[in-house]
């Protein structure tokens, strides 16, 4: 069962993967991931990409993919469920503080996933009946915490507000 719980998970956030905002290493201005068709596991080497539209520096990962061989010290060790691209390890752009804690997400659509989970969090311990499954289950405590809850979503406007345009 815990198995199955975690296969979910990692899918469900491979799903999130697929253009990741990022700080710029070159401008600190906002960049983008490409990821290609990553997120069905499809991937290439060479699709993903990293581009800054304010600069205009952009970078193709070379050597994607896990470690088959453990021997192999080229490629790239894919990183997930940090506040960093899993790719180059850039940090992410939508990220901010909420009393130490990060708050963070890999795009706007990711955003607005954690918004809706939070959301019906509430909805929920108001009487609704909400299914919640998945990546949900594996949010952290401080985000789904009841006494937390109203003000994670307020975070998560503001996060949209100040860095999603
Ligand atoms: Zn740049």
């Amino acid at each position: 069962m815990e198995d199955r719980v975690k296969h979910t998970y990692r899918t469900n956030l491979y799903e999130f993967v697929k253009d990741v905002l990022v700080v710029c290493p070159n401008c600190a201005g906002k960049a983008v991931v490409h990821t290609g068709e990553f997120h069905t596991m499809q991937h290439d080497r060479n699709a993903v990409k990293l581009v800054c539209p304010a600069c205009g520096f952009n970078k193709v990962l070379e050597g994607i993919g896990h470690r088959q061989d453990k021997k192999q010290k080229r490629g790239t060790i894919l990183k997930f469920g940090a506040p960093i691209d899993p790719f180059f390890h850039l940090p992410v752009w939508l990220q901010a503080d909420f009393s130490g804690e990060i708050l963070w997400a890999y795009n706007l659509e990711h955003l607005e996933f954690l918004a809706q989970h939070v959301g019906a969090k509430l909805r929920e311990r108001n009487g609704f009946a909400f299914n919640v499954r998945s990546i949900g289950a594996r949010l952290p405590r401080w985000m789904t915490a009841a006494h937390n809850r109203e003000a994670v979503l307020k975070a998560i406007d503001k996060l949209r507000d100040d860095k999603g345009g």
